[in-house]
């Protein structure tokens, strides 16, 4: 009974994530009891929080996010996808999914992440089928490491040059977009580090 055992029993025998069931319509707090001691109070806090934990596992929502897993982008890359709607950012809250790679579609187009892509093209049509989504929006940013590995650091070394090795990647993920899913509207750009983003493609 180490703790990785003991982490390990819910997700092997009845655990379930609302957005791959979708005859699971109740996102109930027994669904998120993975942590055990604490998971009462923490569940409670975030219903009251979040109006959007009622609602049901597939329908009609709004987009899928992608983006980078640099920490630095998190609240950014929020707030932006609700300017981007022009509609209170509470009720864009739980209206999208969200994909979070490093590079964002670069880890989803560059073949220096290969391995990587089937998962996020996969996730993309589960999302398409259980959400309904009309639109991906994908965003890059400015000094993102996963980007430097994939192009080098000489092709980022400058602004002009990192928008100029960002747009290719970007423009390969729009048109890997309209083969997949044809569909979909995308949104492509790349985020400063203020959060203004420069739109591409
Ligand atoms: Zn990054």
């Amino acid at each position: 009974m180490t703790p990785i055992q003991a982490l390990d029993t819910p997700h092997s025998s009845a655990y379930s994530c609302a957005c791959c069931n979708p005859n699971n319509l109740s996102t109930g707090p027994s669904r998120r009891g993975f942590l055990g001691l604490g998971a009462a109070a923490l569940t409670g806090g975030l219903l009251a929080m979040s109006p959007g934990q009622s609602q049901a596992a597939s329908g009609n929502y709004e987009a899928m996010l992608l983006n980078c897993i640099d920490p630095r982008f998190t609240t950014l890359s929020w707030q932006y996808m609700g300017l981007l709607h022009g509609i209170a950012r509470d009720k864009l809250n739980d209206n999208y999914s969200q994909f979070v790679i490093a590079g964002g579609p670069i880890g989803a187009v560059h073949p220096k992440f290969a391995a990587w892509h089937n998962t996020f093209w996969e996730n993309l049509d589960i999302s398409v089928s259980l959400h309904h989504i009309p639109r991906v929006v994908a965003l890059t940013h400015r000094d993102c490491g996963a980007a430097k590995l994939a192009f080098g650091e000489a092709k980022v070394a400058t602004k002009e040059d990192e928008t100029h090795a960002h747009a290719e990647a970007l423009m390969a993920f729009r048109a890997a977009v309209s083969k997949r899913q044809p569909k979909l509207s995308v949104i492509t750009g790349i985020m400063d580090l203020n959060g203004k983003v420069d739109l591409i493609g």
